[in-house]
């Protein structure tokens, strides 16, 4: 028996998947505390965890910072984490000395938990609740202009702040070391090997246990007519406009209609629905995805899981860079499609694409029994147990980092011999125009041939 501290941000998507692993570790004999936040008692004290109210720690936030939390703003969530550690320091101080934890498991970017297993030196397993991030898989990201923007004016902020923290024990390398996990860190994440990008290039720290979900319910499609849900997850889901589109888009096709609309917007904002569409603020998500045909979903990573699980496809309607990775990779599989144009034609056709071919329904089925036969939430308890994890020390993306830089080196001998040449039998004055060229073309080259080599890397350790 262990005295496991699990420690998560308060919101829903990165505390939903630990519900289930904690629920299974205490079941095995464990004491698990979870810090969290009142709104999340409830959901915490039914898997049998003691919780543990760390609600008097969040600051109060000016309108300016709220509006920039809800916006997803990477730099300010980052300040933000950084003030609570501080705040929270000579609780968890007592609390690391009083309960002295076998184990951390803390959320990825949950910066007090990651810090305090490093300073009272605890062995730490993170929980991902999205894919796992390297330099390969990032790029499965596009973010928008406005979210390049947040990150990159707010790296010295962040880093700024985090000086702050030194005096109290808390050593960062820098802001990267702090949210990316890397090849050393024990690390769950809450999909299959088959469906996170890149999956090779994660060391054996690594555990793809599947969606951790609490239902072992299987799919049952059977019904009198399809069903349709929608949800665009529960932090940037005030969104009545699009609702209102889904409405019209819905009305008049032969379907069932679910919309789960958020705490944020009025059911009754959204006009007089007709027989066929419900909207509710909260539902019992994985219940109706097992019901359901077809799903319009912002692609947070849990609800995709979840869809996959229950062999629901998908319209896939991305709101940021992170959700867009993940709605690229289901379109991948076959599992959906992306809804290019928002609008109620658009959305009518890309459910009636999804309705009307069964290759995806097929290709969400497959996937589901993909993630049935991941270890789970048994599989994420022995980790967690048995932490920390030695490696069989092979570094897959070293190995591909190294092959790569050889290129690069191969690549700029080339660009300078083609330089001399021209300089000797052209002309000198032009040389710079080869040397420019060959700047310019060196990022997406090197990206091509680090691909290839990770490609052929890949199917040669398959074999
Ligand atoms: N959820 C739910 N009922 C709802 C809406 C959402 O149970 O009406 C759950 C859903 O099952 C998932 C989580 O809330 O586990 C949403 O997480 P996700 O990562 O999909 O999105 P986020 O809310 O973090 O953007």
């Amino acid at each position: 028996m262990k005295n496991i501290a699990f420690f998560c941000i308060p919101a829903h998507g990165h505390t939903n998947p630990m519900l289930p692993v904690a629920s299974e570790l205490v079941k095995r004999g464990n004491k698990v505390r979870f810090y969290s936040f009142d709104e999340f008692k409830e959901k915490i004290e039914k898997t049998g965890a003691e919780f543990v109210s760390c609600s008097k720690f969040l600051p109060e936030l000016s309108k300016k910072e709220e509006e920039k939390i809800k916006n997803v703003s990477q730099t300010e969530m980052s300040l933000q984490d950084i003030r609570i550690t501080l705040k929270m320091n000579d609780f968890l101080d007592s609390e690391f000395k009083s309960f002295k934890p076998d184990v951390v498991y803390t959320d990825s970017v949950c910066f007090w938990g990651k810090l305090n297993a490093w300073k009272f030196n605890v062995p730490m397993v993170v929980s991902t609740s999205t894919f796992a991030f390297n330099q390969m898989s990032t790029q499965y990201m596009k973010n928008s202009p406005a979210e390049l923007a947040d990150m990159i004016f707010g790296l010295s902020k962040i880093s700024k702040e985090l000086k702050t923290l030194e005096p109290y024990g808390y050593h960062v390398k820098n802001t990267i070391s702090l949210v990316q996990s890397d090849n050393n860190t024990d690390s769950i994440v809450y999909t299959s090997e088959n469906f996170q990008p890149y999956s090779e290039s994660f060391s054996d720290h690594y555990q793809f246990i599947g969606p951790s979900v609490f239902s072992k319910v299987l799919p049952n499609k059977t019904k009198d007519r399809p069903l349709v849900y929608i949800s665009m997850g529960t932090v940037i889901n005030e969104k009545p406009d699009f609702y209102k589109k889904c409405i019209s888009a819905l009305k008049d096709i032969d379907t069932d209609v679910i919309i789960s609309c958020g705490n944020a917007t009025n059911p009754e904002s959204l006009g007089e629905l007709p027989e066929n569409i419900k909207v509710f603020h909260y539902v019992d998500q994985l219940d109706i995805l097992s019901k359901a045909d077809a799903f319009i979903t912002h692609c947070g990573m849990n609800s995709v899981s979840e869809s996959l699980y229950m062999a629901t496809p998908m319209v896939l309607y991305p709101q940021t860079g992170e959700q867009y990775a993940v709605a690229r990779r289901a379109k991948e599989i076959g599992a959906g499609v992306m809804l290019e144009d928002d609008s109620a034609e658009g959305i009518k056709n890309a459910v009636q694409t999804i309705l009307n071919n069964k290759n995806y329904a097929k290709a969400a089925d497959d996937c589901s029994k993909d993630f049935r036969s991941c270890s789970g939430t048994v599989g994420a308890a022995e980790f967690i147990e048995n932490a920390p994890h030695t490696s069989n020390g092979y570094d897959f993306l070293k190995e591909v980092n190294k092959a790569s830089g050889k290129f690069n080196i191969i690549y700029w001998i080339i660009a300078a011999i083609l330089i001399v040449l021209f300089g000797i039998f052209v002309s000198w004055k032009f040389t710079w125009i080869i040397g420019v060229t060959a700047g310019v073309l060196s990022y997406p080259i090197g990206k091509a041939v680090q691909k290839k080599i990770y490609q052929s890397m890949a199917a040669k350790r398959k074999k």
